[in-house]
């Protein structure tokens, strides 16, 4: 067994609409394609393909919770949960964190498209308040609080999908 963890898939196809990406996933041939429209989180999509983790944050004055300085969002909300105003795009700069909480996958079902074994870890990031789901490319033993870094599918070996974001061990 190999030490990182790959994927089995390829780039989705995108087309754009009104600025936003589509992604066109052929799971099951060209007629069985789903399109799946990634809207106002286009932003976040494309920045994993560029190498950069984009989050969201309210800068709403009057938001009960935030009251203007909210706290950055990962995955991002276009909209926040407790104003309901649009949020505002920034880019985590450095994206690195610590094992929060871990699953050992190995079986997957249908579909998945992470080589197993892998873990499934939740990672607290530096300057994010809420808790990021993702998978770790490293296949070795791990512990809760594990230092992490980010690390982006890009070019042409991005997938345009959140696969495009794991960790490995920093
Ligand atoms: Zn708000």
């Amino acid at each position: 067994m190999k030490d990182r963890v790959e994927l089995k898939t390829t780039a989705s196809k995108i087309t754009l609409a009104n600025d936003t990406w589509v992604v066109h996933l052929p799971r099951f041939g060209e007629e069985g394609t789903h399109f799946h429209t990634l809207g106002l989180l286009t932003p976040y999509f494309k920045g994993l393909t560029e190498g950069r983790l984009m989050a969201t944050r309210c800068t709403n004055p009057r938001c009960p919770i935030s009251k203007g300085n909210g706290e950055m969002w990962l995955p991002p909300r276009a909209d926040c949960p407790d104003c309901h105003q649009p949020m505002v795009w920034k880019e985590v700069r450095d994206p690195k964190g610590y094992i929060y909480a871990f699953t050992y996958v190995e079986r997957g079902g249908t579909g998945l498209e992470i080589e197993c074994p892998y873990y499934q870890i939740d990672v607290k990031m530096e300057g994010v308040g809420t808790i990021v789901k993702s998978y770790l490319l490293d296949r070795k033993p791990i512990k809760i609080g594990d230092k992490v870094r980010a690390r982006f599918r890009t070019g042409a070996a991005a997938t345009n999908t959140c696969l495009d974001l794991s960790f490995e061990l920093a």
